[in-house]
C-alpha cells in the first residue's frame, strides 16, 4: 500500500478503453465516423484524461452536453471538430466562434439567433440539425423539418454540417427504434443531394450505444454517437447481443475503517431499517453516498472483499457503510473493498451495481463525486 492510502476511489483501465473503442470501430462498416460522447466529465472517468486517450487513439469528433465542456475538449487540442449536443442559451454564442464549435439547432428561433450572431461577426457557425423523431425532447419534429430546412439555406453565416436524430428505446423497443428510423429518412429526402453526397464530412447520425447492436450498413448514416458502450458498460447486459464486445474500464473502491462485533437485536444505521437476528462481524467501510454509493443500496446492496459477496446492513450514510463480514475469516481496517469490479472469481458490475439501487448506470457513473480520486491505469499494475 502507498503511503498515503485512498479511502475511496476509482480506478480507470485506459488500455481497455482504447481496446473498447478499436472494438467498436471494428464492428462499424470502414467509411462510419466515430462520435466520442465525453459529456458529464466523461460520465464521471475525467474528461480530460478520456479526451487525450481518444484523441491519441484516433477518433473522428468530441460531443458534449455544453459550450462550456466543449471549451475544456479545446483547450485540449486544436482543429477536433466538436459538437454541442444541447441548446446553445441567449448570450453563450460567442463559444461557437472564440472555440469553433458546432451548434445543434432544433427551431427556427436558434437558427435566425445564430445567423445573425455569425453575420455581424462576420464569420459563419457550424451547426447539426436535430429532428425529433419521437424522443419528444430536442429536435424539430420530423414532420415539420422543411421549414427550418429552408431557413438553414437560407441562413449565409451558417454552414450545416450534419443532421441527426436521437433513439428514445433503442435497448428495449426495436420496433420503435424502426419507426425512428424510418422518419428521419423521410426528413433526410427533404435535404437537396448536394449536401449529402457531396460534402463527404456531411455526418448523419442517429446511433447510440444501444443502437449500434442495430447499426445497418444499407443506410446513408456515416456516424455513430458513442458514451457509455466505449466504457465498458453495455446497455445490454442480460442479453447475447453484443456486437462489440467490450470490457470494464471503471472500478469503484474503497476500505475497511474498523471491524467489531455486534449482539443480535442492535438495529443497524440511521431510521433502524435493520436488525440483526443474530450476532454479527461487520465492517464499516470508508465511503457513503458523499462518495457516490446510492442512498438506493441500503439494505440491497453488496460489496467484494476477498472475493467474498458482503450484504449492505442499514442505510448509507454519508461516509460509511455497514457491510455484514461475518462470512469472512480476517478482516483488517485498511482492507480494499470493492464496490464496482472484480475480486478473485466475484465481480460487480455497473449494469448490477445500478440495477440493485434501482437506477441506470449512466446516472451511478455521473454520480461518482469529487471526493473520489481517478487513478489512470493501463492494465491493473497498480
Ligand atoms: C448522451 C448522448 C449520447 C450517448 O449515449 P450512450 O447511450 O451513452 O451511448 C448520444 N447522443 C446524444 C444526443 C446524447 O445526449
Amino acid at each position: 500500500m502507498k503511503s498515503k492510502p485512498h479511502r475511496c476511489w476509482a480506478e480507470i483501465d485506459l488500455a481497455a478503453f482504447e481496446r473498447n473503442l478499436h472494438r467498436i470501430q471494428s464492428a462499424l462498416p470502414d467509411k462510419v465516423r466515430y462520435v466520442a460522447v465525453v459529456k458529464a466529465d466523461a460520465y464521471g472517468h475525467g474528461m480530460p484524461q478520456m479526451v487525450r486517450r481518444l484523441m491519441q487513439s484516433g477518433v473522428d469528433c468530441f460531443a458534449v452536453a455544453n459550450v462550456h465542456e466543449a471549451a475544456d475538449i479545446r483547450h485540449l487540442g486544436a482543429g477536433w471538430p466538436i459538437l454541442v449536443l444541447s441548446p446553445v442559451l441567449p448570450g453563450e454564442e460567442s463559444y461557437l466562434l472564440d472555440y469553433e464549435l458546432a451548434a445543434t439547432v432544433s427551431t427556427p428561433e436558434e437558427v435566425q439567433r445564430l445567423n445573425q450572431i455569425a453575420s455581424a461577426a462576420g464569420q459563419s457557425i457550424r451547426v447539426h440539425l436535430k429532428v425529433d423523431t419521437g424522443m419528444g425532447r430536442l429536435g424539430v419534429w420530423h414532420e415539420q423539418a422543411s421549414e427550418i430546412i429552408r431557413a438553414l439555406q437560407a441562413s449565409e453565416a451558417l454552414q450545416l454540417c450534419g443532421i441527426y436524430t436521437h433513439f428514445s428505446s433503442a435497448d428495449t423497443d426495436p420496433e420503435f427504434t424502426h419507426l425512428q428510423r424510418s422518419r428521419f429518412l423521410e426528413v433526410l429526402r427533404l435535404l437537396p443531394d448536394m449536401e449529402i453526397s457531396e460534402n463527404p464530412d456531411f455526418l448523419i447520425h442517429a446511433d447510440n450505444s444501444a443502437a449500434i447492436e442495430s447499426f445497418r450498413g444499407d443506410t446513408p448514416f456515416n456516424a455513430v454517437r458513442v458514451g457509455l458502450l466505449q466504457l465498458g458498460v453495455s446497455p445490454y447486459p442480460d442479453s447475447a447481443l453484443g456486437r462489440a464486445k467490450v470490457e470494464p474500464v471503471f472500478s469503484f473502491h474503497t476500505r475497511v475503517g474498523i471491524v467489531k462485533e455486534l449482539p443480535a437485536g442492535t438495529d443497524i444505521s440511521y431510521g433502524r431499517t435493520h436488525t440483526l437476528t443474530q450476532a454479527k462481524r461487520i465492517a464499516v467501510l470508508t465511503a457513503g453516498y458523499g462518495d457516490g454509493i446510492p442512498l438506493e443500496l441500503s439494505n440491497k446492496g453488496e460489496v467484494l472483499l476477498q472475493g467474498k459477496r458482503c450484504p449492505i446492513l442499514g442505510r448509507v450514510t454519508m461516509d460509511q457503510t455497514i457491510v455484514d463480514i461475518s462470512a469472512l475469516d480476517k478482516v483488517t481496517p485498511g482492507d480494499e473493498v470493492i464496490l464496482i469490479g472484480r475480486s478473485g472469481e466475484e465481480e460487480i458490475s455497473a449494469n448490477e451495481f445500478s440495477r440493485r439501487a434501482g437506477t441506470i448506470p449512466w446516472e451511478c457513473l455521473c454520480s461518482i463525486t469529487k471526493r473520489v480520486t481517478r487513478i489512470y491505469t493501463n492494465g491493473r499494475e497498480i
